[in-house]
């Protein structure tokens, strides 16, 4: 099966500039993922056609970029902010194509720099952290993954305070095991435990029993590494 086939055009109107490009997507029933790490982060079958590398959009004309979780509205003054720090310095690029891991991090980078600007929801830029520090731990860029991860726990918790994954696909607990999960991986274990715990304190009322599981492991595996004496 060829790339051709596997990948789509999808069109995409910029919502800074009204362009029309197209981005390529990949096809539902080719994604086929073989296992997760305890942070989600899916390994698939055909690694050269991930979901990964397609999940931002870049405007080649202006440079603005998203993620199908962006929402359409600008608040006061970002889309002027947008336009001179980005669209200014910009010169036509198209990312519309087969990418490559180096094109997709660049483009996972400007949806980052776009939601901030934008002053979308933390949990959006959340997104884009999270899945960027996922294709650097697949090139084992040990350094850059952690440098991402430590951005993506950051707006996590950005959103568990003001509550914006609400009306989102996140749960309250998934999205409290995430925040523990990845302090236990930045090895900030005093944080994780604050976290897993409040999942661990719903193990009686929530319906979500895997997310309970997998904080109990991920507290177990830092029973394991205090008691190994690692840091
Ligand atoms: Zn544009």
């Amino acid at each position: 099966m060829s790339s051709m086939d596997i990948l789509f055009d999808k069109t995409v109107t910029c919502a800074a500039c009204t362009n029309t490009y197209t981005t390529k997507k990949v096809r539902s029933r080719f994604v086929r993922a073989l296992r997760s790490d305890s942070d989600f982060c899916s390994y698939y079958a055909d690694e050269e056609n991930s979901p990964l590398l397609y999940y931002v959009s870049v405007c080649p004309e202006c440079g603005f970029s998203t993620s199908d979780e962006f929402s359409s509205k600008f608040p006061p003054q970002t889309l002027h902010t947008i336009k001179t720090s980005i669209s200014a310095n910009w010169t036509y690029k198209d990312y519309g194509n087969k990418r490559t891991v180096k094109e997709a991090i660049e483009a996972y980078k400007l949806a980052s720099y776009s939601a901030t600007l934008k002053k979308e929801k933390a949990i959006v830029l959340a997104g884009v952290y999270m899945r960027l520090a996922w294709i650097l731990r697949k090139e084992k860029d040990h350094e850059q993954e952690m440098r991402f991860m430590n951005l993506a726990v950051n707006a996590y918790t950005q959103s568990y305070i003001n509550e914006d994954f609400q009306s989102t696909d996140m749960s309250e607990i998934k999205l409290l095991y995430l925040i523990g999960d990845l302090y236990r991986r930045l090895g900030e274990e005093k944080q994780a435990a604050v976290y897993l715990s409040k999942v661990i304190q719903q193990q009686t009322s929530t319906l979500e029993k895997r997310m309970v599981e997998m904080a109990k492991e991920a507290w177990q595996e830092i029973r394991e590494r205090q008691k190994q004496g690692i840091k």
